[in-house]
């Protein structure tokens, strides 16, 4: 009976990164102990993160670094782990990866094996961007194939030049420098076009937040605030049509879905022998209301969700946020985690 109990997995824990173990890519005071806590009690715990660009195994091996335990790589979900499922279904299409240069690398880790950015589909569409000309000869060895989906994995560095590009994969517009020639009048002039093949294209997005808090004292845009952007663009120009646009990141389900098997895993390295989920006590930390704790809330009843105060959410004592209130508010993660040991 003692060893049934002992091997029933009761808690586990999702942390957030940024705001609440790091700012601006330095550890809290407490964020090492907080760690420390939760091994020590055998809590698993996994990472969810809506940063990314770079590989589960980088963000691991930093995490290493930083927070003085061992992290894994099956530990980390970054807000663009989900597209990892996704690549069998375009492993030999074109795909257009926004973010900085370094995405189209982590896209081809996962199998997209034909990654693209904008900075090579101008090299190939030289006019497609008046304002400059490409900064080299076109190198990529799949151009003239189609572009077949569009992932944004990291904040856009050239939102110019990135949203022409996506308009014209969106509109179906890269076929003209084949087509140049036998274009009629009406097509190669202004207005409606008449080739425009409405929006086939899946347009995939990794993170959904406007603003992050980095080292600067006012929060930042992020990837959110690209896409914001370029709908309010993309319908203003297409006649008030609406873009459809695929989330995953944190608040979307997805994350919350991957995190639980990865916990499953953990909790199963940590020798726990029964793990039946509508029993586990799931607890979600986070700074950002709108992403972290909407996420929890809307997880599960067997959700917790526990906000600090050591990054966006900046309320008085007693103040929660008004949009997504939390279960529990904290100073930070090490409230945070002794509250979960003590929790019944
Ligand atoms: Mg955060």
């Amino acid at each position: 009976m003692f060893h049934r109990t002992r091997n029933l997995l009761s808690k586990a824990v999702v942390l957030d990164i940024d705001g609440v173990l790091l700012r601006g890519g330095k550890p809290f005071p407490r964020a090492q102990d907080a760690m420390q806590l939760l091994k020590t009690a055998r809590i698993p715990f996994v990472f969810v993160t809506n940063g990314g660009g770079i590989t589960e195994k980088e963000k691991s091996l930093e995490l290493t670094k930083k927070l003085g335990i061992d992290v894994t790589p099956e530990q980390v979900i970054l807000s663009h782990s989900p597209f990892k499922h996704l690549a069998a279904a375009h492993i030999d299409q074109r795909v257009l990866v926004l973010g900085h240069e370094r995405c189209v690398d982590v896209a081809r880790s996962y199998g997209f094996h034909k990654a693209t950015t904008s900075k090579r589909i101008h090299e190939e569409f030289p006019t497609i961007y008046p304002l400059r000309k490409p900064s080299s000869s076109p190198s990529c060895n799949f151009s003239g194939q189609p572009v077949e989906a569009i992932m944004i994995f990291h904040d856009p560095t050239d939102w110019g030049l990135d949203m022409q590009v996506v308009c014209d994969v969106i509109l179906d517009r890269l076929q003209y420098k084949k087509d140049e020639n036998t274009r009629t009048e009406q097509e190669q002039g202004q207005g409606q076009d008449p080739l425009q093949k409405l929006h086939t294209v899946p347009f995939f997005v990794s993170n959904q937040d406007v603003v992050y808090k980095s080292d600067h004292f006012y929060p930042r845009f992020t990837q959110g605030a690209f896409v914001e952007a370029f709908k309010s663009l993309f319908s203003n120009y297409n006649g008030g049509m609406d873009l459809k646009i695929t989330y995953c990141g944190k608040p979307f389900k997805v994350q919350y879905e991957m995190a639980a098997k990865a916990l499953a895993h953990e909790a199963s390295l940590l020798g726990f022998r029964h793990i039946d989920t509508s029993k586990v006590s799931y607890y979600g930390i986070g700074d950002n209301p709108p992403s972290d704790i909407r996420g929890a809330n809307n997880a599960g009843k067997n959700w917790t969700s526990i906000l600090v105060r050591t990054g966006v959410f900046d309320g008085a004592d007693g103040e929660n946020d008004p949009v997504d209130p939390a279960d529990i508010i904290v100073d930070d993660v090490y409230e945070a985690v002794k509250f979960i040991v003590r929790d019944d």
